[in-house]
């Protein structure tokens, strides 16, 4: 029988159109192909939203994201609305899309195709065959912890604080799905932390370590994140998974997804218990090269791949979108981004087009 899908699409700003255009596309056949039907609503968000509504995210927005299976993001902002007050501006929408959808959890590969491996900084022997995913905590630790802000002491100097604190359930949540998603992997987490200098790390270290019991198949280990960044440059082919706090997870995604140097090519997750997941590229609305043809889709289209993995639980469908990249690749088209000598240089259409023959 055929399985439904209500996805939402917020296509946002800049390039967002176009990316989201080859992913639908794609998500099309794909759904013939594994005999699953998604039905497309498209909403507002960041810079369009402020221009038609006044709201980068308008509650009409967060209400057909609740009420869908899924939600495929794009990207938001452009210099058109760098200078409207905070609360106006698109990332404010962003924000409220986190928070509205309970996004708990940020899941970022950092995977190095064998066809880009010229485009990371690092040595070929270093980076060849990485696969990591980053497992990130969204909503806790040290960005959320109260009190936070910047005050006067007694002898007047200013003082700034924030506040890095954890609950056990929130602990609990992010670690679970850490060994769910080694599971799906290659069944080995790396819980990162500071627990030799904060207490709120040893709280975070105890609780892993508790969870490991009801996973017995995983691998755990642990690293304090000093160490873990540097290993990650070091010899990145040691991590499988890695689950941590919302301050580290921030440095240590990005430190991950640039050991492959494109970042046309990275997808994201973000997960909450109960609700649809957001799944988004990495990269921003590129508002330099909107409407040029000149972007590459592949970091959306991988999302859509994600969207069908951990928010559809549909991993064939997933690898069918994976293996048609690494096709077209492998075919030798380049966007602009990824472009090197003896490729076929090509457009954010024209990507979309190969992508579409090869599937
Ligand atoms: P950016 O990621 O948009 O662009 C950085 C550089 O990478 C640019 O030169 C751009 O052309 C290039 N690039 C990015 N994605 C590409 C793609 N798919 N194909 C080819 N080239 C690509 O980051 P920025 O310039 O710092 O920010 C631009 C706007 O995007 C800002 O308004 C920023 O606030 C917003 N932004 C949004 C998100 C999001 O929606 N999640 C994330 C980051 C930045």
């Amino acid at each position: 029988m055929t399985k439904q899908y209500r996805i939402t699409l917020l296509p946002g700003d800049g390039i967002g159109p176009e990316i989201i255009a080859v992913a639908t596309d794609v998500l099309k056949v794909v759904g013939q192909k594994c005999d699953l039907e998604f039905s497309f609503e498209e909403a507002l968000i960041g810079g369009a939203a402020i221009d038609a509504t006044g709201e980068p995210l308008p509650e009409e927005t967060l209400a057909t994201c609740r009420q869908s299976d899924s939600v495929l993001l794009a990207a938001i902002g452009g210099y058109k609305w760098d200078n409207l007050p905070r609360e106006k501006r698109p990332e404010t929408g962003l924000l409220g899309l986190r928070a509205g959808l309970d996004l708990f959890a940020n899941l970022r590969p950092a995977t190095i195709l064998p066809q880009l491996i010229d485009a990371s900084s690092l040595k070929r022997e270093i980076v060849e065959g990485v696969d990591i995913m980053v497992v990130r905590e969204l909503t806790g630790g040290v960005y959320f912890g109260k009190p936070k802000g910047i005050f006067a002491t007694e002898t007047g100097e200013k003082r700034g604080v924030n506040t890095m604190a954890y609950n056990q359930s929130e602990i609990d949540r992010i670690a679970k799905l850490g060994f769910e998603t080694a599971q799906k992997r290659r069944g080995r987490l790396c819980s990162v932390d500071k627990a030799n200098v904060l207490d709120v790390s040893q709280l975070w270290r105890d609780r892993v370590t508790a969870i490991a019991e009801d996973y017995p198949n995983v691998e755990l280990s642990h690293l304090y994140v000093d160490n873990a960044a540097m290993q990650l440059v070091r010899a990145p082919k040691q991590f499988d998974t890695i689950v941590t706090g919302n301050l580290f997870g921030d440095i240590l995604s990005d430190a991950a997804a640039m050991l492959t140097g494109s970042i046309g090519m990275l997808p994201s997750a973000s997960l909450s218990s109960d609700g649809p997941g957001v799944y988004e590229p990495v990269h921003g609305s590129a508002p330099d090269i909107a409407g040029q043809d000149k972007a590459n889709p592949l970091a959306q289209v991988l999302s859509a791949a994600m969207m069908l993995r951990y928010g559809l639980n549909e991993p064939s469908a997933a690898t069918m979108i994976e293996e048609a990249v690494t096709k077209v690749l492998d075919a030798g088209y380049r966007t602009g981004d990824i472009m090197s000598e003896g490729m076929t240089a090509t457009g954010c259409q024209g990507m979309g087009e190969a992508l579409l023959n090869i599937l």
